[in-house]
């Protein structure tokens, strides 16, 4: 029985998805990692993705293709570029993956590429064939799709979304270190600032916020009448859709999907963000959908499995 992996690699974990190569996933399990730079750390992940094949009836033989979703860029030619925020040695990775299971083709995939990926394959975009997921989490992430292919771009900046500049007068600078990108505003970070600023320019007491990335908070301030919540998801959606008009200028999508955790509001701030974009989109692109993505943060596992599964088809 064929047998396809999605690995999600984050900072101190990955979590494996087991899937058919028709999309179905099987059993998602989280397995604590030390860094992913040793012999000893690869054992970690191969012996328990082994774990999980056995407990399916498989072997490590009916692997055959495994996807690997990252935080950082992945050039056209699955090379990649710089990881801030994770250890990991790709190429001592791929080693283990492959002579663990050696019929496995394996592909790396940004994580915001990966979502839309799995959004196609299994979730909100099944059929369509061109659309933007853009993931409002920590920072702004997204995955532009055409054609069914996703645009990595030479350099594997492809997709930057959230470092499109929607202000050019803004003082603070990006992580980027560039001024004004959409990720200021758009961002869980850049929602809860924009609030804080409102109630600061108004002298008015925020609500209570947890931490710097606590839009929940916001949402919940916005729906209990907060006028300084509904300007800055306001502005939010000003610099949203006036970045998606852009992109609709270049890449013309059928479909934006609104992932990450920020989207967890889409239902309240989705009516905002339509009218706002048929504001100001290309008359021809008006009347794209606008949609909330299906699958969570189970997209980039799906995401990673699927392109894995398509570059062996490629390499077939
Ligand atoms: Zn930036």
């Amino acid at each position: 029985m064929d047998r396809v992996l999605g690995i999600d690699i984050g900072g101190t974990s990955i979590k494996v998805g087991l899937f058919t190569p028709e999309g179905e996933l099987l059993e998602e399990r989280k397995i604590p990692t030390p860094a992913l730079t040793t012999d000893d750390a690869y054992a970690v992940v191969t012996s328990g993705i082994t774990r999980i094949l056995i407990a399916h009836d498989s072997t490590p033989a009916d692997v055959i293709a495994c996807g690997l979703d990252i935080p950082g860029p992945v050039a056209e030619d699955g090379t990649v570029g710089f990881l801030p925020n994770i250890e990991l040695d790709p190429e001592g990775l791929v080693g283990a993956i492959t002579a663990t299971f050696p019929r496995a083709t394996v592909a790396f995939v940004n994580d915001a590429n990966a979502a839309a990926l799995g959004e196609m394959w299994a979730g909100s975009a099944r059929g369509v064939q061109s659309f933007v997921l853009i993931a409002l989490g920590t920072g702004v992430g997204a995955g532009v799709v055409v054609g069914g292919r996703l645009i990595a771009g030479a350099f594997g900046a492809g997709g930057e979304v959230g470092h499109i500049t929607v202000e050019r007068d803004e003082p603070l600078t990006c992580g980027c270190g560039r001024h004004g990108c959409l990720e200021q505003y758009a961002s869980a970070k850049g929602v809860v600032r924009l609030y804080l600023e409102e109630c600061e320019h108004r002298g008015v007491k925020p609500v209570d916020v947890e931490h710097a990335t606590d839009t929940l908070s916001v949402f919940q301030a916005l729906s209990s009448g907060d006028e300084c919540a509904a300007i800055a998801i306001d502005k939010m959606c000003d610099y949203l859709a006036l970045a998606m008009s852009q992109i609709s200028c270049i890449v013309d999508p059928g479909m934006y999907l609104i992932g990450g955790g920020v989207a967890g509001g889409f239902s309240t701030f989705a009516p905002k963000l339509r009218e706002r974009f048929q504001e100001l989109a290309l008359s021809p692109c008006r009347d794209v959908k606008i949609e909330a993505a299906g699958l969570g943060n189970q997209a980039a596992m799906y995401g990673c499995a699927y392109e894995a599964l398509r570059l062996r088809a490629e390499q077939q």
